[in-house]
């Protein structure tokens, strides 16, 4: 039986988590779950799961859980950066799903190597901001990190049965978002709720619209290059609208190796739970007969200049690509408020990157430093 911590239980990966657990309660069960402010979704989770310890933003929110609670399962109720990292670490805990949004995930992430936990890792900020410090860390503790993201499964997958020193390349299949046939010229009027409508990933508002601008794929660029010590070079994003292809992996003698499924998330986060071993997920194949062709095309990056900045930050290192993915967050949050166009979302990480004075090796105040002044920045430049 495995202890799951579920970090983020009530975002899109988190629920998909606990329906796998839902599915094979022989195989799982909740130590531990956190959520931010979700407080009405994670009670009712609470309920069904029992953990022993949850976690939630703030105190307010843990007040307002624990009238919630009444009467019912009663498990200990913490807050805030230190809870989320409790949660992580508890000692009855054997693998941790780290499924909370944006650099909020730094924190429980290193808290769960330093206890030795196994990492499902579905935060994309942990890798982008920290990643030579967390990947290090990860070595010296023994901590095993297991990715969640669709890509990075995929190439894990492909890499399962092979010689690392024979890999050659890393092909990373994007989606192309919903704007992946419209012209530049229309990129400026494209509002919120048209960024809002992804055509074939369903998730959270702010994975979609970094979907929208492919700086989801720069982030993954960047994770890639840490979990599989690989140089940016060795990675080519490939656009593949229909998402079937996952990635791929090419090997020295010219074969691929890919990993296919449908586009849905279980498919990745049961992997993370549970490989090498496969569950039923109750997830059907693609249909082949249905599927008119599979197409694979190079990404405009003209159109999105993402791509540019992730390759970019990866060379620059050091504190580099934490600016990128805290402008991005900041630059994102305020499209999202409609205080900015889709454009501008481009235009401040771009301004905010090149203001940036590089910080080589960073230590983690550094990181955080680097963090604040990059959102800011943005702020400022709004
Ligand atoms: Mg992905």
């Amino acid at each position: 039986m495995k202890q799951l911590a579920i970090l983020g239980s009530t975002g899109s990966i988190g629920s998909s988590a606990l329906d796998i657990v839902r599915m094979h309660p022989d195989r799982f069960q909740v130590a531990t779950l956190t959520a931010a402010r979700n407080i009405d979704l994670l009670a009712g989770q609470i309920q069904e799961f029992k953990p022993g310890l949850v976690s939630v933003l703030n105190k307010d929110h843990a007040l307002d859980l624990s009238r919630k609670l009444a009467g019912d399962h009663k498990p200990d109720i913490v807050f805030g950066s230190t809870g989320f990292a409790c949660a992580a670490s508890h000692p009855k805990v054997d693998t941790v799903l780290l499924a909370m949004v944006g650099a909020a995930g730094l924190h429980p992430a290193l808290a769960a190597i330093e206890s030795g936990k196994q990492i499902a890792l579905a935060n994309k900020e942990t890798l982008v901001m920290a990643g030579e410090l967390v990947m290090a860390k990860a070595k010296e503790m023994n901590a095993t990190i297991l990715p969640v993201d669709s890509e990075h499964s995929a190439i894990y997958q492909s890499l399962m049965g092979n010689r690392r020193k024979d890999l050659k390349k890393i092909y990373l299949t994007a989606s192309g978002g919903p704007f992946r046939t419209t012209p530049l010229a229309q990129f400026p009027k494209i509002t919120l709720e048209d960024a809002l409508n992804h055509p074939t990933w369903n998730m959270g508002k702010k994975i979609t619209i970094d979907s929208a601008t492919l700086m989801n794929k720069g982030l993954e660029i960047i994770e890639a290059v840490h979990l599989f010590d690989v140089t940016p070079k060795e990675i080519e994003v490939l656009v593949h609208p229909q998402s079937i292809v996952h990635s791929m992996v090419g090997y020295t003698d010219g074969s691929i190796m890919a990993q296919m499924g449908r586009p849905d998330m279980k498919g990745a986060i049961a992997y993370a739970l549970s490989g090498p071993s496969r569950l039923d997920i109750g997830m059907a194949f693609p249909d082949f007969n249905r599927l008119a062709n599979l197409t694979f095309e190079k990404p405009d990056c003209k159109k999105f200049p993402s791509l540019l900045f992730a390759y970019e930050a990866c060379i620059q290192k050091g504190t580099m690509p934490c600016v990128m993915n805290a402008a991005n967050e900041a630059a994102v949050a305020a499209f999202l408020e409609k205080k900015i166009g889709f454009t501008d979302i481009f235009k401040l990480i771009a301004q905010t990157m090149e203001t940036h004075r590089c910080i080589d090796n960073p230590d983690l105040s550094s990181i955080i430093d680097a963090d604040c002044w990059a959102r800011e920045t943005v702020l400022s430049l709004i």
